[in-house]
């Protein structure tokens, strides 16, 4: 049954649709594509944001575990030191195919378990210690570096060694590395031709490729690069490609380049956004940030993801939240690798509990407990709304989303409903902020039960009116351990008492 998108409009009068022609001008910079050439620049380009609205969690079903899949006890054992109990559904379909050595066109995406189900057969054919056997080719470095985490993860017993190989980084250190033995190469498609074209990745070896998010590589320019990559690796070898999306394009790549392949779709019906509480505030653009604050200190996240549309909007972002005493990191386009890898370790490890992104992050950020997403701007590309969304609620773990929208945004919020099928609920009226310049502690009004929360910050009670079941799920302890991350000790709450003692 389709939904009419009615708040939208209702909250938001849609009198001006698109945003500024600066701020798209902006934003498009922030995820400039670049042309594919088969030279290093190309992997160090900015990844384009092209997002997928299926890119959701799906929760673990019953069903065989691991030890019936036919898995070495090396990787079984290296599954439960990584919590992983219950195999997903594409690692359940994929696996046993991979195994017997098929070529598979697998369709899953990004919270499905979709990576560990083509690197445990990996794992498990690839050789020790007999040279480069398997390429795995990804989208971004990003992407890459989580890959190379999780084979790294779940190979340890193994003994098999990895490299990378991503434009942006020092390729003098990549060569290395495959030339002290890695059996298993993860890159984007430019670095490694270019690699290639140096004679310092040769493909003749290779038993194993993985095309990972193959239908983002065609999207983002890199085509040409792929068909070369796939053409010249001569060798006897499996092929197995893993989408989101499986096009034409992508059904005519696997008829070319692979053998009798089987179809795995674990996608169809499993586009769901239930696990998401979402809903939006409308708020006048200079309200913004104490909007944020406001939220911030009342639901006291986990983890959070702040998205801006504009570098210069998660610059200043993060200044002002670090000048309320509010911890974050910022990952845009302006920082140079080496800081965005910093920053999304900090954030990974929940060393760091505010994460102030462009889109550009919300491509393979994989964070278990992400617990809130602030679309402090909302997305120019409906699709991006997903796509950010999908940061939270991974793996079948619950998660909260909330979106700023301008009295002019009602278009964009009308047009993410239509793509959604849900109508969004408007949280609060009461959620703007005073116009203030920095929220002050208010005298608190007489609370009622249904509006209003009180909570404590700095060791002083504060009253926010805010739904109160807003605030509800994570006033619970969320349990990092399950899934082997270091639990989290602190929460904003006591941040703000730490810093400050130290001021
Ligand atoms: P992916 O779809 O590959 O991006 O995986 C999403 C997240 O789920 C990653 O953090 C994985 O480490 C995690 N994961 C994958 N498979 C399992 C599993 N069987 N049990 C628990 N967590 C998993």
């Amino acid at each position: 049954m389709e939904k009419k998108p009615a708040t939208a409009a209702k909250a938001a009068s849609a009198k001006k649709p698109a945003a500024p022609k600066a701020a798209r001008k902006s934003a498009a910079a922030d995820t400039k594509p670049q042309k594919a050439t088969a030279v290093a620049a190309i992997a160090e380009a900015e990844p384009v944001l092209l997002a997928h609205p299926e890119e959701l969690v799906t929760p673990l079903k019953p069903g065989p575990g691991f030890d019936q899949l036919g898995l070495h006890p090396d990787i079984l054992a290296a599954l439960r030191d990584a919590k992983f109990e219950t195999p997903s559904d594409i690692q359940r379909e994929l696996i046993p195919h991979a195994l017997k050595g098929q070529d598979c066109l697998g369709q899953a995406r990004t919270g499905t378990g979709k990576t560990a189900a083509f690197a445990i057969p990996l794992l498990q054919l690839v050789k020790h210690r007999a040279g480069l056997q398997a390429l795995v080719l990804v989208p971004t470095r990003e992407l890459a570096v989580q890959v190379d985490q999780h084979v790294r993860m779940l190979g340890k017993q193994r003994g098999l060694s990895t490299a990378l190989a991503y434009g942006g980084a020092n390729a003098g250190a990549q060569i290395r590395q495959i030339a002290d033995g890695a059996e298993i190469v993860v890159g984007t498609p430019g670095r490694v031709l270019d690699l290639h074209g140096r004679r310092a990745l040769p493909f003749d070896g290779l038993k194993h490729v993985v095309l990972d998010e193959v239908d983002r590589m065609l999207d983002i320019g890199f085509r040409d690069d792929i068909r070369r990559i796939l053409r010249s690796i001569k060798s006897k070898h499996q092929t197995i490609f893993v989408s989101a999306t499986i096009s034409d394009e992508i059904r005519k790549l696997a008829k070319t380049y692979m053998h009798e392949p089987v179809e795995i779709n674990v996608s169809a019906d499993e586009l769901t956004v239930d696990k998401i509480e979402q809903g939006y505030v409308t708020v006048e653009r200079r309200d913004k940030f104490d909007t944020l604050l406001k939220f911030m200190r009342a639901a006291k996240p986990t983890l959070a993801i702040v998205f801006c549309n504009m570098k210069v909007t998660a610059r200043k972002v993060a200044k002002l939240l670090k000048d309320n005493r509010i911890e974050c990191v910022e990952i845009h386009g302006d920082l140079m690798q080496r800081k965005r890898e910093r920053a999304m370790e900090q954030f990974r490890k929940a060393h760091v509990q505010v994460l102030v992104a462009t889109d550009l992050a919300s491509r393979g950020l994989d964070v278990l407990e992400v617990s809130h997403i602030v679309n402090y701007d909302i997305p120019e590309d409906t699709a991006v709304y997903v796509h950010r969304i999908g940061r939270t609620a991974r793996m079948g773990k619950s998660g909260y989303a909330v979106t700023f929208v301008q009295p002019d945004e009602g278009k964009q919020l009308t047009d993410i409903e239509n793509l959604i099928n849900r109508v969004l609920p408007q949280f609060e009226d009461s959620w703007a902020p005073p116009r203030v310049a920095r929220p002050v502690a208010a005298p608190p009004p007489a609370p009622t039960p249904e509006s209003h929360a009180e909570i404590t910050i700095a060791g002083e009670k504060e009253h926010v009116q805010l739904p109160k079941r807003l605030l509800e799920p994570y006033q619970r302890d969320v349990v990092l351990d399950s899934y082997g991350l270091v639990p989290l000790a602190r929460n904003l709450g006591s941040r703000f008492r730490s810093n400050r003692r130290r001021r």
